[in-house]
């Protein structure tokens, strides 16, 4: 059995599912996360059901957890015109919160060795070893570290993509609210698109992402949805008829979906490290998933292969399965974004649909 020492900076799902992975395949890891479980991160917090048979093999039952079973899409223009669907493989509507904390405490049971509320500031890869630094200072040797911090971290700075600045903000938040159980809708409005899901208990998710020039211009968040969501009437009704649950918004800015290296440094990245699908897809957490079981499915096959070699055959593997999918993303992105769907109700909304349903196609796997 391997005992190969393993870094993994970040415990995002990519980072949770990777340690759990390589923990049972009897790698010795450590996950070092700069927050502390449970907590709120931007999300809108609809998981493809392309994950299920995954987490079933792996004796993970999502069902535990009383997600909202989702298997309806609507979309509305920015005028309010309303198309809708059924999803073909559908989806599940979690909390990160809970979901995110079940996996963390399933490998603690596992044995993986949490470094909670520390950042890592660097890491360093000399004669064969990495050498990772927290910010308190402590130094972790390894063999094999693996990058799952997330769309965009201080550790970037040595990625070309860092200093492309982004144009999108995400916000979310937690509401009760009067919206079918079974429903995704997705609420467009100038330069960026609005999610309300069910997720567990009797709590909806509402996040969206928006053009940052708006905000620039209108000085607050507040501002923002009063000017520019609320002319989507159904933004308007959720916005004034809902109880809002959170203390305050969760907000991120400089979300990028550019393309991204795979490995540097010999680090290798995975989740939204690695890239980052649009939130309109509705498939960064599956991907995130995904792309920790191929690169685990790797580490385990070929540790004792030359570095090199590994990493070729993790190139290899993610880009079969994701490339197409990011680049369709990155399309549908900069659409959505420019405001095309507004354009389209005009000249019918059957178009929307047809968009709508080639997204999912393209930019979905299949249950692995
Ligand atoms: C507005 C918005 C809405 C979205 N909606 C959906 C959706 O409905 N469905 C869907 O499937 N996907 C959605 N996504 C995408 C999804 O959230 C991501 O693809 C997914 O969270 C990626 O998981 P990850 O593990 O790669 O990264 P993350 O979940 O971001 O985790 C990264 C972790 O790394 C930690 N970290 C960062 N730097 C360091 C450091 N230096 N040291 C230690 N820890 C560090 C962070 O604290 C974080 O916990 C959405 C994204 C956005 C922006």
């Amino acid at each position: 059995m391997p005992r190969e020492k393993t870094v993994v900076i970040g415990g995002g799902l990519a980072g949770l599912v990777i340690s759990i992975l390589l923990s049972r395949a009897g790698f010795d890891v450590s996950l070092v996360e700069k927050k502390l479980y449970p907590f709120h991160r931007v999300c809108g917090e609809y998981i493809s059901r392309e994950v299920y048979p995954f987490f079933k093999s792996i004796g993970i039952d999502l069902q535990e957890l009383s997600p909202a079973q989702i298997s309806r899409l609507a979309i509305s223009s920015v005028s309010g015109k309303l198309f809708s669907c059924n999803l073909d493989l559908g989806g599940l509507g979690i909390s990160r919160y809970v979901l995110d904390d079940f996996l963390y405490r399933k490998a603690r049971a596992l044995g993986v060795n949490f470094e909670l509320g520390h950042k890592v500031n660097n890491t360093d890869f000399r004669d064969g070893l990495f050498n990772t630094v927290l910010s308190d200072g402590r130094e972790i040797e390894s063999d094999f570290v693996i990058g799952a911090y997330g769309k965009r971290s201080n550790l970037d700075r040595s990625r070309s993509f860092f200093y492309r600045r982004s144009p999108y903000l995400g916000v979310k938040y937690h509401i009760r609210t009067d919206f079918p159980d079974d429903l995704i809708q997705l609420d467009n409005f100038e330069g960026g698109y609005c999610g309300t899901v069910k997720i567990e208990g009797d709590r909806y998710n509402l996040c969206y992402l928006s053009a940052n020039k708006h905000l620039s211009r209108l000085g607050s968040i507040q501002a923002l949805e009063r000017e520019v969501l609320f002319r989507n009437p159904f933004l308007k009704a959720i916005f004034t008829k809902s109880e809002f649950l959170l203390d305050k918004p969760e907000v991120i800015n400089e979300i990028s979906f550019e393309k991204k290296s795979l490995i540097e440094g010999h680090v290798l990245y995975c989740g939204d490290a690695a890239g980052m699908i649009s939130p309109l897809c509705g498939n960064g957490m599956a991907m995130a998933v995904h792309s920790a079981k191929i690169l685990s499915d790797t580490l385990v096959e070929s540790y004792r292969l030359r570095r090199e070699v590994l990493e070729a055959q993790y190139i290899k593997r993610w880009r079969d399965q994701f490339s197409k999918r990011l680049y369709t993303g990155r399309i549908a992105q900069r659409f959505f974004g420019a405001g095309f769907v507004s354009e389209l109700t005009v000249s019918g909304l059957k178009n929307i649909g047809a968009l709508s349903n080639l997204i999912i196609r393209e930019t979905h796997g299949t249950p692995f």
